[in-house]
């Protein structure tokens, strides 16, 4: 090992740092967040730390290093640009044993800068010793994307029942393994999603409860359904909360719309169950699935509903949660990146533009018995941006109501296909001409309708173009 890790406490010590520019500047932002006494030296300040000073946040005086100035410091950084001068901070540092950093020139240091990932109270320091910063950068990112944004929250929430749990079980392993029952279950990610409440009921519960082994209390034993929106198909689009679920899962009920690319990011060993519906042929199955659900989780399992864009945009995730809402089955809704989004954006087609559509509607082509019943006038009204989910079946239909009810017979349609998809494909007509030229060619669900002058956009901001098959 090149260099030891340490966590250093520099909570209101002097830290000196000789340089005023840029580099300082960066250097201040990062040291500040562990509240130290920071004393710049430099004949002048960045506009930055200029600012930093009328805050009172840093000290600054103005002048060249002297060895005085390292005096009651407990660290040193030196960002000047002049090499002479930083191998001065370094030397004289060197003289008094004080850690120094001389950025840039891992020669010249005692002690590097890590890249950090912060979730105060939890911090991960990554370093590669100076070899490639870059690479501690890249691991830093992984790492950002891979512990949720509360784990701090955790760390507090947990630290706050340590005295009692250090009473309710008076030996180490009692409490190792009453923490690792903890960590491991429903509380963990109740705080992850923003439910601090809920877990500190469950972890009272597991305190007051009789056991003091390691079985769990009936309210642990309860699994949790998280609804969670899958996107439109292309995986990347998932939320980093959706892809930490479905890795987690103990079983996954999909449906159709959920691409392979998706199922293929959930956890291996999970069960994954097909639920998908066919047109028409619902009504049972929907209660069927609810019902699932909840008996899924009592079993004491983490199910994932993955349902495709967001659940709760024409996704009947409201219907799936009243199920367990009903019967006291706790539960989770995840947005995802809904058809209308994600099509528009990988079509080139923004849903608003100050000149062509100050509006959008999201609407349904195709109600619970196959017909279509939308307020033609509304829709037909200019200035916005309709966007028809399950429109293909009733297309023809549709662009014939708009033009009926006013709607410009050249207004400009897309006909979306799998949308952000490698396959991928757009159409663009006018409400005349689409009908006949979708008729023409053979057309691969799911599609999405966007009617609006926004779609003439589409020729000039296309950007994705996937591979065709051949
Ligand atoms: N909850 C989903 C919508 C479910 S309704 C969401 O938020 O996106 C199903 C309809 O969504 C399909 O009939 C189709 O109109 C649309 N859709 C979903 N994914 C799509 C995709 N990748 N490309 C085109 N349309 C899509």
């Amino acid at each position: 090992m090149d260099y030891f890790p340490i966590f250093l406490d520099i909570k209101k010590r002097a830290v000196l740092i000789v340089g005023g520019g840029e580099i300082a500047a960066r250097k201040v932002a990062l040291l500040k967040r562990a509240r130290p006494q920071i004393t710049i030296v430099a004949p002048k300040l960045s506009d930055g730390l200029a600012e930093l000073l009328a805050q009172g946040e840093i000290a600054h005086r103005a002048g060249e290093f002297n060895d005085d100035d390292l005096n009651g410091c407990a660290l040193v950084v030196a960002a000047t640009d002049d090499a002479v001068v930083n191998r001065a901070v370094y030397d004289a540092a060197e003289k008094r044993n004080l850690p120094v950093n001389v950025v840039d020139c891992p020669e010249l240091c005692r002690f590097i800068f890590p890249s950090i990932v912060d979730r105060t109270p939890v911090t991960v320091a990554v370093s590669t010793s100076g070899t490639s910063p870059v690479l501690a950068r890249l691991l830093r990112a992984h790492l950002e994307t891979m512990i949720p944004a509360n784990y701090g929250r955790l760390a507090n929430l947990l630290a706050g029942f340590r005295d009692k749990v250090k009473s309710r079980f008076p030996d180490i392993s009692g409490r190792r393994h009453f923490w690792e029952r903890i960590l491991q279950g429903a509380a963990t990610e109740m705080v992850f999603s923003g439910r601090e409440q809920d877990a500190t009921q469950l972890i009272e519960a597991a305190l007051d409860s009789d056991d003091t082994g390691g079985k769990m209390t009936g309210a642990e034993k309860t699994g949790e359904v998280a609804l969670v929106g899958a996107g439109p198909g292309d995986p990347d689009l998932l939320t980093f909360r959706a892809l930490r679920l479905m890795q987690q899962a103990d079983v996954v009920l999909y449906d159709r719309l959920v691409s392979k690319e998706v199922l293929d990011l959930v956890r291996r060993e999970a069960d994954q169950i097909y639920v998908g519906k066919k047109r028409s042929f619902h009504a049972v199955r929907q209660e069927e699935i609810n019902q699932t659900l909840a008996d899924l989780a009592q079993q004491g399992k983490r199910v994932v509903r993955l349902k495709g864009g967001d659940p709760f945009i024409f996704g009947r995730g409201g219907e799936e949660i009243a199920t367990l809402a009903e019967q006291g089955i706790p539960f989770q809704v995840v947005p995802g990146i809904t058809a209308a989004s994600g099509c528009a954006s990988y079509a080139g087609i923004p849903l608003t533009h100050r000149d062509y559509a100050q509006s959008v509607r999201f609407v349904t082509g195709q109600l619970k018995d196959g017909t279509i019943d939308l307020d033609w006038n509304i829709l037909a009204q200019p200035q916005q941006t309709i966007v028809i989910y399950m429109g293909l079946q009733g297309l023809p239909e549709i662009c014939e109501q708009l033009i009926k009810h006013g709607a410009s017979s050249s207004l400009p349609v897309a006909l979306i296909q799998q949308g952000t998809t490698v396959h991928q494909q757009v159409i663009t007509a006018t409400l005349t001409t689409l009908p006949k030229v979708v008729a023409a060619q053979e057309v691969h669900a799911p599609t999405l309708l966007i009617v609006g002058e926004v779609v003439s956009l589409h020729d000039q901001l296309a950007w994705f173009k996937p591979i065709k098959e051949v």
